[in-house]
């Protein structure tokens, strides 16, 4: 007979309380910078004659592709590019966040995120419980997101060279994308208001529909997650094999089944440790050192490494941007016309042209130098 396991109970408070909250703030800060830039826009719209009201900086967060070529351009070649600097800060944070933490920026502060969740939540209160999708479908839907990431990394990384990716940087579609993205919404057209409703109602239907089948940037952070030495561990001994935590995942993650979670779609929520009854048997826990990591330092720490990384940007003067009143009323009225390359052929067009202006621009330099020692 089986011998039985003597239970010592889980008396630790869930942290799914102060997880809410943390979303709850960051989600209001998210509406507070979108009134901010609906004003700004009042300004623009009314030719100057309106309330000047400051662009808020944290609207760069919303502009991940420009943010990761601005991180990449920085890493490159130490310099930040000022069309929306407070962006690259902000992709910092939430890379950093992931290499200690895992994906805990979907979990903990993503706006969409949170949405989504609250959307999941709705929806198993109607279907009485969550709804399963065979593996023969959730996988490949799972790999949509790579493919859009893997796209995004081949035009960047491939197609352009880091000339290009300046010019595209500085170029006047880059300085109004955050312009472009809100009359994106603010005049949204009929296909896009189909395709909004329709995610969400197959989030509702399939919880985090967007998050696990479609975000590239949670596929991104899916894979620096891998880096992360934090990871959840389950410790067989004590385990009783209750099934509890793998009920608790949202992810879906069999996480009674394994010794360690080392999955890109583990979003750190700590909902499985929650979850789990018995003492010192499901934890945080540093791969190197063995040692548990606290829910509330996940806490803390997820909220001090945004707030320090992004209050560098602010005190060393590269959050706002410098675009001026003036440059915006001009960019306001011709932005219908600006483009960016989509397609591979248009990319590696666009990498030809930033290489000739740059050739062209230097040898101007070095005529006007040769004019000036004259
Ligand atoms: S494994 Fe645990 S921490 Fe990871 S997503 Fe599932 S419930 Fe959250
Ligand atoms: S919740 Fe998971 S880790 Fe905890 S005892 Fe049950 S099966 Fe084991």
């Amino acid at each position: 007979m089986k011998e039985k396991k003597k239970i010592i109970r889980n008396v630790e408070k869930s942290i799914q309380k102060y997880r809410f909250y943390i979303q709850s703030a960051f989600a209001l800060l998210c509406v507070w910078i979108g009134i901010q830039f609906y004003l700004f826009t009042r300004f623009l719209e009314s030719n100057g004659t309106a309330p000047f009201y400051n662009r808020p900086p944290g609207v760069d967060g919303f502009l991940p592709i420009s943010s990761m070529m601005s991180f990449y351009y920085f890493i490159s070649t130490g310099q930040i590019i000022h069309s929306h600097p407070a962006g690259l800060f902000i992709f910092a944070a939430i890379v950093l966040l992931s290499l200690v933490f895992g994906k805990a920026f979907c979990s903990w502060l993503c706006p969409v995120g949170f949405l989504s969740e609250l959307i999941g939540d709705f929806g198993e209160k109607i279907f009485k419980g969550k709804i399963k999708i065979p593996k023969w479908l959730d996988y490949p839907l799972r790999s949509l997101k790579y493919l859009m990431l893997g796209f995004l990394f081949y035009a960047v990384f491939a197609l352009m060279d880091i000339i290009a990716v300046r010019a595209f940087l500085e170029s006047s579609y880059n300085q109004v994308a955050d312009l472009k993205m809100y009359y994106f919404f603010a005049d949204i057209s009929r296909t896009s208001l189909i395709i909004l409703a329709s995610l969400f109602i197959l989030s509702i239907i399939i919880r985090n529909f967007w998050c696990r089948y479609l975000c590239p940037y949670g596929a991104l952070l899916g894979l620096v997650s891998f880096l992360s030495p934090n990871k959840i561990k389950r410790n067989p001994i004590s385990c009783i094999d209750c099934g509890l935590c793998a009920k608790a995942c949202p992810s879906k993650i069999k996480v009674d089944k394994v010794l360690t979670v080392i999955s890109d779609e583990c979003n750190s929520c700590l909902s499985c440790v929650d979850a789990c009854p018995v003492a010192d048997t499901l934890d945080l826990k540093s791969i190197y050192t063995k040692k548990k990591i606290s829910k509330r330092i996940v806490a803390i720490g997820v909220v001090s490494i945004f707030i320090v990384v992004t209050g560098i940007g602010m005190m060393t003067g590269n959050w706002q941007n410098n675009i001026t009143k003036k440059e915006y009323l001009v960019h306001y009225k011709l932005m219908d016309s600006y483009g960016h390359p989509t397609g591979t052929a248009a990319v590696k067009d666009f990498n030809k042209k930033s290489n000739l202006n740059e050739i062209s621009n230097e040898n101007k330099t070095t005529t006007n130098n040769n004019y000036d020692k004259k």
